[in-house]
């Protein structure tokens, strides 16, 4: 049988960063233990099993990780979802907020076709703002969005809400007060 792990024990907390008062939630430390990545994996694409994903979406960077390993493990295909420039061809984009302005994300037009089941993760959902960016390009696509997980989910600053509430329900191991 597979270990249990307490994944928060693994996730290392920077206080501080990358500003004053912000207690930053470090994963990098739980993807180097090997034992918790395969179990954070395992347990992330479990609920997902049987629910037809053909597609995972990765957001920049950390959530290329996390997807490249799910996708592998549902055998379906991913997508990246990136920060505005850095994709080959043509893109649709969409602003999002940030603490302080806002940035572009964006994705290939050609990235799936209308109808596919996709799957989005990220290593952390704060407010929402990010994984919300993901939703709205990748509908734009036609994509029926399966669900959205998550390492840690910080359920105080309401991303969880904000993702249920566009019909997509959220998933994450971890949740931090
Ligand atoms: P949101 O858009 O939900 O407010 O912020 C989530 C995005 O910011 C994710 O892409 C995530 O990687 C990053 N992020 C925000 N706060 C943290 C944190 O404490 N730890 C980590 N690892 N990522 C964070």
């Amino acid at each position: 049988p597979a270990p249990t792990i307490d994944f928060a024990a693994v996730i290392r907390t920077i206080p501080d960063y990358p500003k004053p008062g912000i207690m930053f939630r470090d994963v990098t430390s739980l993807l180097a233990d090997p034992a918790a990545f395969r179990a954070a994996v395992d347990a992330m694409v479990a609920p997902y099993a049987e629910m037809g994903v053909a597609m995972v979406a990765g957001i920049e960077a950390r959530g290329f990780i996390l997807g490249g390993a799910i996708s592998h493990q549902l055998a379906a295909g991913f997508v990246p979802i990136r920060k505005k420039g850095k994709l080959p061809l043509a893109t649709i984009r969409v602003a999002y907020s940030l603490e302080y302005g806002v940035d572009e994300m964006e994705v290939h037009r050609d990235a799936l076709t209308p109808g596919t089941r996709v799957l989005i993760t990220d290593d952390l959902i704060a407010t929402g703002g990010t994984a919300e960016a993901a939703v709205k390009l990748l509908r734009e696509l036609g994509a029926e969005i399966v669900g959205a997980c998550f390492v840690v989910d910080l359920p105080e600053v309401g991303g969880r809400q904000k993702l249920e509430a566009l019909g997509v329900p959220v998933k994450a191991l971890v949740a931090y007060q």
